[in-house]
């Protein structure tokens, strides 16, 4: 093929100049008339790039402390996306999501529902900077993260959400109840249903919310988009 996209996408700038230049003599300034038409980011370049500005971000007050900004990590077309609260000690020394404890944890609870974050899941946080002493995320600092987390969504598409524990899912769906009354019920975030269940940290303490995390992890699997092409092992990652 003769053509590359660059060279289609500065035809289009030059086909467009002309018109403007041929049909209007008053020549006002061309930013106030038109955007340029600029070539648009492959869904993983569109995501490194929300990664590079999250380094750089100072928008609120857990910039201080950090080490490292933990963007999320996955596919870039995932069937689901996992979104828990916020990084935690080794999260913050690695810069990678879920890698502690309770990240192991949740590796096998995808994994025995046939999911993990190297073919089919992408996993994020609502804060993408530690909270000192892993204290909950306040109410300001969530809502000046969202908008990282919410372009990260509305490029990955996920079929389903999966929020773990109560901050992430009181946030996105915009509920005050505790994850104890939101689990089990039909939610969804930017039209993309989401399935909420307990944190993994909550369930490493307390082995009596298995039974429930399975049971959400099942419902999770039966959605539509996500019952095909998944075989799963009954059981393995929640007990
Ligand atoms: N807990 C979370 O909510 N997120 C992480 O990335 C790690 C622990
Ligand atoms: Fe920016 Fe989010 Fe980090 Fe706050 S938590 S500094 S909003 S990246």
């Amino acid at each position: 093929m003769g053509t590359s996209e660059s060279e289609v996408y500065n035809l289009l700038n030059l086909a467009e100049d002309y018109v403007l230049d041929g049909f209007r003599h008053d020549h006002p300034p061309r930013q106030h008339l038109t955007e340029r038409i600029s070539k648009p980011l492959s869904p993983q370049a569109a995501l490194d790039s929300i990664a590079e500005q999250v380094a750089a971000c100072t928008s609120c007050a857990l910039h201080r402390e950090r080490r490292r900004t933990v963007p999320g990590e996955g596919v870039s077309s995932p069937l689901v996306m996992v979104i828990g609260e916020g990084p935690g000690l080794e999260e913050d020394r690695t810069g990678r999501a879920f890698v502690g404890r309770a990240g192991r944890y949740l590796d096998r609870w995808l994994q025995s529902i046939n999911l993990d974050r190297k073919s089919n899941c992408f996993i994020a946080n609502i804060v993408k900077c530690r909270p000192p002493g892993n204290r909950d995320p306040s109410l300001e600092e969530s809502a000046a993260c969202l908008p990282y987390l919410k372009r990260q969504i509305e490029i990955l598409r996920p079929k389903v959400i999966l929020t773990v524990g109560r901050i992430s899912t009181q946030i996105l769906c915009e509920r005050t109840e505790g994850i104890g009354k939101l689990r089990g019920v039909d939610l969804e975030y930017l039209g993309i249903p989401l399935v909420a269940t307990y944190h993994p940290s909550a369930v490493l303490r307390n082995s009596d919310l298995r039974a429930a995390v399975w049971q959400d992890l099942k419902r999770l699997r039966a959605l539509p988009g996500l019952s095909d092409g998944l075989d799963p092992s009954e059981g393995a990652g929640s007990r």
